[in-house]
C-alpha cells in the first residue's frame, strides 16, 4: 500500500437504513395481513443509563418501523427468579413476538438462567444457547445481531470469507463467539484472540479480515493490520472511539467500518429485521424471504 492510500469506509448507517426501510414494509404487511402489529417486548433491570438509552434507541425505532414496543421495567433488587417469571411470561404470550433482554443484567442475576427463559421462535436478539447451536451448525434460527449485522456487511461489500484467515480478538457470548462461529460457517479459516492471548500483534498481521471486539480504544495497532486487510471495528468506546486505531489502520486496509456509522447501526437493523420475521412465523404468514437480504 502507498503511503497515500486509504481504506474505503463500509457504511453501516446506509445499509442500515436499507433493511430497516424493508423491515417495516414487511410489517406492514403482516399487520393488514393478520391484523396484527409485529410487538417486541424489551426487559431492563435497573437503571444504567447505557441501557437505558439503547433500550429507547431500540423502542424508537422499532416504533418507526410500524412495530409495536413493549417495555417491561425491573429493579435494579429483581431476583433471577422474578426475571425469569417475567420473561417466561412475556414467551408464553401470544401478542408477543420478539424479546428483548437488555444486558448486563446486574451482578445478583444469573444472565444465562434468564437469557434460556426466551422461547427460541421469540429468541430475535440470538442470545440463547439453543440459537447459538443452530448458528453454528448453519441451521435454521435467529443470529445474534451484531454478528448477523457484520456478516451482511460483509456480503454488502462482496467480501467472501472464504479460504481467508479470520482472526477475531474477543470472544463474548453476544459478539466475538458467535461471529467467528459465522465466519467459520462462510469458510473462513478463524483464529480467536482474547485476554490470555500471547503475541497477539503477530496474529493480528496475518488477519485478511479482522474483527475487533474487545472494548478498549484504539487498541488494535494500525501498524499491524496486513496490507489489503478487511478490518470490522465493533468496538464502541466513550467518545465514539473504535478499538482499532483507525488513523493508521486506514493507510493499510482495503475496507475498513467507520465508528460511529460501521457496525453500530446493523445491529438494531438485525434486530428488527429479525423481529417481523419471527412475528410473521408466529402469525402463520410464513418467514419467506429474510428482509436482511431483501
Ligand atoms: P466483553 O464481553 O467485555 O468482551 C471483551 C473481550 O475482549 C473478551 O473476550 C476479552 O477476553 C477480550 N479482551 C480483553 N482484553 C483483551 C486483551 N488485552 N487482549 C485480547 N483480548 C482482550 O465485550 P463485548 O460485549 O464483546 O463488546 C466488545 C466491544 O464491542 C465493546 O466496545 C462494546 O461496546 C462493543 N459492542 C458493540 C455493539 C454494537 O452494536 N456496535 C454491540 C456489542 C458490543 P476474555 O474473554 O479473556 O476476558
Amino acid at each position: 500500500m502507498s503511503q497515500t492510500h486509504t481504506a474505503r469506509l463500509m457504511d453501516g448507517t446506509d445499509l442500515a437504513h436499507r433493511i430497516s426501510e424493508a423491515s417495516a414494509s414487511r410489517a406492514a404487511e403482516i399487520t393488514r395481513e393478520s391484523g396484527t402489529a409485529p410487538c417486541l417486548a424489551t426487559v431492563l433491570v435497573g437503571d444504567d443509563s447505557a441501557s437505558v438509552t439503547y433500550v429507547r434507541m431500540k423502542r424508537a425505532r422499532c416504533e418507526k418501523a410500524g412495530i409495536v414496543s413493549r417495555h417491561l421495567g425491573l429493579p435494579a433488587t429483581a431476583t433471577t427468579a422474578e426475571l425469569v417469571g417475567a420473561i417466561t411470561a412475556l414467551s408464553q404470550d401470544p401478542e408477543v413476538h420478539g424479546i428483548l433482554l437488555q444486558h448486563p443484567v446486574g451482578p445478583y442475576i444469573d444472565e444465562r438462567v434468564a437469557f434460556e427463559a426466551i422461547a427460541p421462535d421469540k429468541d430475535v436478539d440470538g442470545v440463547t444457547m439453543r440459537s447459538f447451536a443452530a448458528m453454528s451448525f448453519g441451521l435454521p434460527g435467529f443470529v445474534s445481531c451484531t454478528p448477523g449485522g457484520i456478516m451482511r456487511l460483509l456480503e454488502e461489500y462482496d467480501v467472501d470469507p472464504a479460504g481467508k484467515h479470520a482472526v477475531v480478538v474477543g470472544r463474548s457470548a453476544i459478539l466475538g463467539k458467535p461471529v467467528g462461529m459465522l465466519l467459520l460457517g462462510r469458510n473462513a479459516t478463524v483464529t480467536y484472540c482474547h485476554s490470555h492471548t500471547t503475541g497477539l500483534g503477530s496474529i493480528v498481521r496475518q488477519a485478511d479480515i479482522l474483527v475487533a471486539a474487545v472494548g478498549r480504544p484504539r487498541f488494535i495497532r494500525g501498524e499491524d493490520i496486513k496490507p489489503g486487510a478487511i478490518v470490522i471495528d465493533a468496538g464502541y468506546n466513550p467518545g465514539n472511539i473504535g478499538d482499532v486505531d483507525v488513523e493508521t489502520a486506514r493507510t493499510r486496509a482495503n475496507l475498513i467500518t467507520p465508528v460511529p456509522g460501521g457496525v453500530g447501526p446493523m445491529t438494531i437493523a438485525v434486530l428488527l429485521a429479525q423481529t417481523v420475521e419471527a412475528a410473521a412465523e408466529q402469525l402463520g404468514l410464513g418467514s419467506g424471504r429474510s428482509v436482511l437480504r431483501s
